[in-house]
């Protein structure tokens, strides 16, 4: 007994000084980021995160199999903690079980069903490793990249915990000394040994008593000594587990609580977490926009680099990554990682001296420009990692600190700047498109008059783009025809700064969000509509810590609205079969999903149908991340990646709420020959072409 009691806390001791130093110096590692002072959740937030995402496991359960299996793992290990109780109690007493509960029969029903799930669960873990294994499917593998090796061997660490614990709770049944015996049972008795314990042994306890039967033949003597061999290997198991695990990837179990208490709620999408201080006042040599080394990261930003599991998810649904780009979001997280942990000794001591910056050394230029912030990643990540905001802090560094960025992208910012839209072509072509309408529309000039319900932010592609021009014409009379008084500011509306943030220069956005929130604070608006999903994401989520606070909608909430109250009903003139593609900044980004559909589902004639990758799933159109504006050399373009997909469901009509959507798809459509029966619109212009016959002025 001495001896077992000495091997098994020496083990302890070792494994527990080993890992516990390691968790000391991650702990200091992840502490030496920037400061984050906007992540200090409350405890009811950090309590609903651990609950819906922890306990809960919401984002793992969306991918049912795996979810399922991960869920059992998780709390198998969750329940399991009491057989480690039981272990160390076993070191010292072979009848030891936990006070009060120790030797009810649902502890031992719970013990032995999570230890039966667990090892199912592990052959489900193989199965789905076998089949995605990147030797079979290269880049189409989700785990393409990821640490397969160390994967198999945590898989083969968890079998033997739970193999290790079924044995010795087998030898323990055979020997008399299992704590979870039938009522009456008095303790071990030689004669009964001789006719065997099992039959005593509690039958909710049956993966234990199964194994017994397996052992029992080798008699009281063997199983005694089998009953200590495997404590301590089962000891020696979870111990050895404790060190693996703070050096490997799964480490994200006891990373991911954190990570996921510290994390944006509901989720890290619609505006960026950051708005740095531009003001050139405040600028010194030392200041630094962006992250241009691992150590201009938040803590915050070092602590994903730390939870990645390598699952892959991010990587499977990445627009970027399925199309041959460069770009995976899980090796792009992985990369970082790799440097924060080579440059831990600098990180420590804070050592100056000259570093590469993260572009090109840790991350390629073509990563880091291929991602169109469509925030799949983020969606999809089980541990809340918020991939789009390193990306965008990367970005800054990149445009602001060294003047690094596709050279096309140059154009787009000179013309933003000059002419405050991305094509250049200047406010006095705002107002063309109220050329097509037959009825005025105000043009606001001063303060907008009280029975204009709703300032109309019509945006830059839907005012100097064609095809965003027939969306507006669209939606405007929608509008007119439901009676919702709206005006514009025409001339005095310029681009929100979306894309020059998402290209990385927060100067420029800052500079146009503030011209454009003194517009219309000087305008007294109090409510906006906004037809394009990304202005209307901008105004609604980044505008506010600019001190621009203005209750925001999108054209297709209001027309949903509209359908829904009885003020807008659609007519019988349409009749076609319309697919649905879900704007990143508008579905994914903002929740907006229901409205648009409800929509087309209110047009008699239209019959709906889904694409395989819709609302969450959607799929990029390739437009956002300012992406609109660069060249797309590598792999397929994504437009045609989603258009394919479109076109796969039939459609004859391809429906969508933004124009960036609007110009990728149809361009995409066309490429593919299908110009002629095949038609990308508007929610608006389904409404509206299934009310009259189109216009002699229609710009469509
Ligand atoms: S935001 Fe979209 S494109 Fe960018 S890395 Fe994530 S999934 Fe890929
Ligand atoms: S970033 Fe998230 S989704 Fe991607 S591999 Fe890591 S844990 Fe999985």
């Amino acid at each position: 007994m001495l001896a077992r009691i000495i091997i098994g806390l020496a083990i302890t001791a070792l494994c527990f000084a080993v890992a516990g130093r390691r968790f000391y110096w991650l702990s200091r590692l992840i502490r030496s980021g920037k400061p984050a002072p906007e992540r200090r959740p409350s405890l009811a937030r950090a309590t609903e995160a651990e609950v819906v995402e922890v306990a809960g496991q919401r984002k793992l359960l969306r991918w049912t199999i795996p979810g399922v299996a991960h869920f059992f793992t998780m709390w198998g290990f969750t329940i399991l903690l009491a057989t480690i109780v039981e272990a160390y109690g076993a070191l010292f007493s072979r009848d030891f079980h936990i006070p009060l509960i120790g030797t009810d029969n649902w502890l031992a029903f719970l013990e032995d069903f999570f230890a039966t799930a667990v090892l199912l669960a592990l052959v489900v873990f193989s199965i789905i490793r076998l089949v995605n294994a990147p030797a079979r499917k290269e880049r189409q593998s989700r785990f393409y990249g990821s640490h397969t090796g160390a994967a198999w061997l945590t898989l083969l660490l968890i079998g033997l915990v739970i193999v290790t614990l079924l044995l010795y709770r087998g030898a323990q049944i055979d020997t008399g000394h299992f704590p979870f015996m039938r009522s009456g049972w008095v303790g071990y008795a030689p004669a009964q040994a001789s006719r065997g314990f099992a039959a005593l042994a509690s039958p909710w306890a049956f993966a234990s008593k199964v194994v017994a039967g397996w052992l029992a033949p080798l008699g009281v003597g063997v199983n005694s000594v089998l009953e200590a061999v495997f404590v301590l290997a089962n000891i020696a198991v979870i111990a050895g587990f404790l060190v693996f695990v703070s050096y490997s990837k799964h480490l994200h179990i006891f990373m991911a609580p954190v990570n996921v208490a510290f994390s944006r709620r509901p989720r890290a999408l619609g505006g960026l977490d950051k708005t740095p201080d531009m003001d050139m006042e405040h600028v010194t040599e030392d200041t630094v926009f962006g992250a241009g080394k691992i150590e201009d990261f938040t803590w915050k930003q070092l602590l994903d680099l730390a939870t990645c599991t390598e699952c892959g998810r991010c990587q499977s649904v990445c627009p970027a990554w399925t199309t041959g780009k460069p770009l995976s979001p899980k090796l792009l997280v992985m990369g970082l990682r790799d440097t924060m942990f080579a440059s831990a000794d600098r990180l420590l001591t804070g050592a100056e001296g000259e570093v590469a910056t993260l572009v090109p050394t840790t991350i390629d230029p073509d990563v880091l420009w291929s991602c169109t912030t469509c925030g799949s990643c983020v969606e999809q990540c089980p541990v809340d990692i918020e991939h789009v905001d390193a990306i965008i802090d990367m970005r800054r560094y990149e445009v602001l600190m060294e003047s690094r960025f596709p050279s096309e992208a140059a154009l787009l910012l000179r013309n933003m700047e000059n002419q405050g839209d991305p094509w250049g072509l200047g406010a006095a072509k705002r107002t063309e498109w109220l050329a097509a309408l037959d009825f005025e529309v105000p043009v606001v000039e001063g303060e907008i008059p009280d029975d204009l319900e709703y300032l109309y932010w019509v945006g830059c592609a839907g005012a100097l783009d064609e095809r965003g021009r027939a969306q507006v014409v669209s939606t405007a009379r929608m509008l007119h025809r439901a009676g919702v008084a709206f005006g514009i500011l025409g001339p005095r509306e310029s681009c929100t700064g979306d894309p020059a943030r998402r290209m990385g220069n927060e100067y420029l956005f800052q500079e146009m969000a503030k011209a454009n929130i003194e517009t219309l604070t000087a305008a007294k608006v109090r409510k906006v509509v906004a037809s394009c999903p990304h202005c209307f994401n901008t105004i609604k989520n980044e505008y506010p810590a600019l001190g621009g606070e203005f209750e925001v909608i999108h054209h297709a909430e209001l027309l949903g609205h509209l359908v829904a109250t009885g003020r807008l009903t659609p007519g019988v003139s349409f009749t076609g079969t319309v697919t649905y593609h879900d704007p990143c900044y508008l579905g994914r980004h903002n929740r907006v999903f229901d409205e648009p559909r409800s929509i087309l589902s209110a047009v008699p004639g239209a019959t709906t149908v889904e694409m395989r990758r819709h609302r969450e799933r959607g799929f990029c159109c390739g437009a956002g991340g300012a992406r609109m504006w660069m060249e797309e050399s590598i792999g397929k373009r994504v437009n045609l990646e989603r258009t394919e997909e479109a076109l796969s469901t039939g459609a004859d009509v391809i429906s969508t709420a933004c124009p960036f959507c609007m110009i990728m798809l149809d361009d995409a459509v066309k490429a593919s020959g299908r110009g002629d029966d095949v038609a990308v619109l508007d929610v608006s212009q389904v409404v509206e072409r299934s009310l009259e016959a189109r216009s002699a002025g229609s710009v469509s």
